[in-house]
């Protein structure tokens, strides 16, 4: 994709802070960090978000979450960790080539990353959803 920032960015096409680099991915640091140490998976291919992404390459990605997330967590001091990945607009999704949020986190630092209001599942959501999603393999 000619005109993706973060094609671009993963291929070294635009300079950035880069913590990390293999044959499929490289990790560089948010432009603007949650917290010190925020950084983005970003595999070379363009891939709009994970319903596009090969299952081989998904598989790598979380694995190098959480190898890279752990890394970070070491070396940072962190106390935590939040793994995050949006797909879509509705979903939070802003640029348009899958990548994965590793944020290191801090006892001093804020606490919240993604809020949602919590509903009681209902007795009608609940058997349309089951109708509608339980599957016996994928
Ligand atoms: P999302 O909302 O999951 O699509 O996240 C997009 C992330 O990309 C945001 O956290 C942005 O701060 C980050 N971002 C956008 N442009 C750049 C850039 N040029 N370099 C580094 N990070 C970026
Ligand atoms: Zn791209």
């Amino acid at each position: 994709m000619s005109d993706c920032i973060f094609c671009k960015l993963a291929n070294g096409e635009i300079p950035t802070a880069k913590l990390y680099e293999d044959d499929d991915f490289s990790v560089i640091l948010d432009a603007n960090p949650a917290t010190k140490g925020h950084a983005l998976i970003l595999p070379k291919a363009h891939y709009a978000d994970i319903t596009e992404m090969p299952e081989e390459l998904t598989a790598k990605a979380f694995v190098l979450a959480k190898k890279m997330g752990s890394h970070l967590k070491e070396t940072l001091e962190a106390d935590g960790l939040n793994i995050v990945q949006n797909n879509g607009e509705k979903a939070g999704q802003t640029v348009f080539h899958f990548h994965i949020h590793l944020i290191p986190r801090y006892a001093d630092g804020p606490c919240i990353v993604a809020n949602w209001v919590q509903n009681p599942l209902s007795d009608e959501t609940r058997e349309e959803v089951i109708t509608k999603a339980s599957v016996k393999a994928l």
